[in-house]
């Protein structure tokens, strides 16, 4: 029998105000997993309607782009909630510019938030798991993963190298009880594309070569999140997922 339950797991995910992140961490606790919410703001909507599951949930503030408070968050939840079963390396942020007139300051941010805070936060979980025998790291990646993008330099290069990050860990670590894989997002209907879905004409072109016929939504994740959470992907290493609507295969 398959187990799709998270019930005395503590899962850490990044970036849950809203989007992607806040769908899987309601999938994570409606499955019956303790919560700990990795959080720049204090806004707590997202906590307040995980409570009303019946599970624990904790908001831990950190900048993701501060690397002293990145390299701090992980023992903390492990001291405060117990352990660190799950790990979604969910936050991110985009910048679009010409390549020529790409600020290095944007560079920067993108490389630290999308890249350097996911390698540290895998690397601080990967000891508390490694010491458990136990974990899953799943990683959000791109379609950039894959393709090139345009005018999105620094989110493309972010984004291709969690895809290796995850491979090379999984590599790593899959004899020792941790999976390490990666979910990749189509087009979303999220506050991230706010700007593509308000061009009419980029909207139709995406919408366009959307086999499934629609853009994604953040609850689209939680049944593919959930797989990858628990026993149900036991022997799934190193894997990039599509959820793309059929975008990849076309
Ligand atoms: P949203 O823009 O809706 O949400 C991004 C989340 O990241 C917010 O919770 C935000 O918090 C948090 N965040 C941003 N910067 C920081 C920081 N410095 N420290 C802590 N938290 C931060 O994004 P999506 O839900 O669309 O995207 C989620 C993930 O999916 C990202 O990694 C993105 O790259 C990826 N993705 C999304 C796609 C899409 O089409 N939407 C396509 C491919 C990949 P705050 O509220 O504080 O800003």
């Amino acid at each position: 029998m398959v187990h799709y339950s998270l019930e005395n797991k503590v899962a850490a995910v990044t970036g849950t105000t809203r989007g992607i992140g806040k769908a899987v961490a309601l999938a994570f606790a409606e499955a019956g997993a303790d919560l700990a919410l990795i959080q720049r703001s204090s806004n707590d909507e997202t906590k307040r309607e995980i409570e009303q599951l019946d599970v624990t949930c904790e908001i831990f503030h950190c900048d993701l782009s501060d690397m002293e408070q990145v390299r701090a968050v992980i023992p903390e939840i492990n001291e405060k909630m117990g352990s660190v079963d799950i790990l979604v390396n969910n936050a991110g942020i985009q910048k679009r510019h010409p390549a020529v007139e790409f600020p290095e300051s944007d560079w920067d941010q993108v490389l630290d938030i999308n890249l350097k805070a996911v390698w540290i936060l895998c690397q601080e979980a990967g000891k508390v798991m490694l010491n458990n025998n136990y974990g899953k790291i799943i990683n959000i990646a791109s379609l950039v993963s894959f393709q090139g993008g345009i005018t999105v330099p620094a989110y493309t290069s972010a984004k291709g190298a969690v895809g290796q990050l995850t491979k090379a860990l999984a590599n790593e670590w899959s004899s020792k009880g941790i999976n390490v894989n990666a979910i990749v997002p189509g087009y979303i209907d999220t506050e991230m594309n706010t700007s593509l879905i308000n061009d009419p004409t980029r909207s139709r072109q995406i919408l366009e070569r959307i086999p499934a016929g629609r853009w994604g939504e953040p609850n689209d994740f939680k049944g593919p999140a959930l797989f990858l959470a628990t026993d149900a992907s036991n022997y799934v290493h190193g894997h990039l997922l599509a959820v793309d609507g059929g975008w990849l295969g076309r």
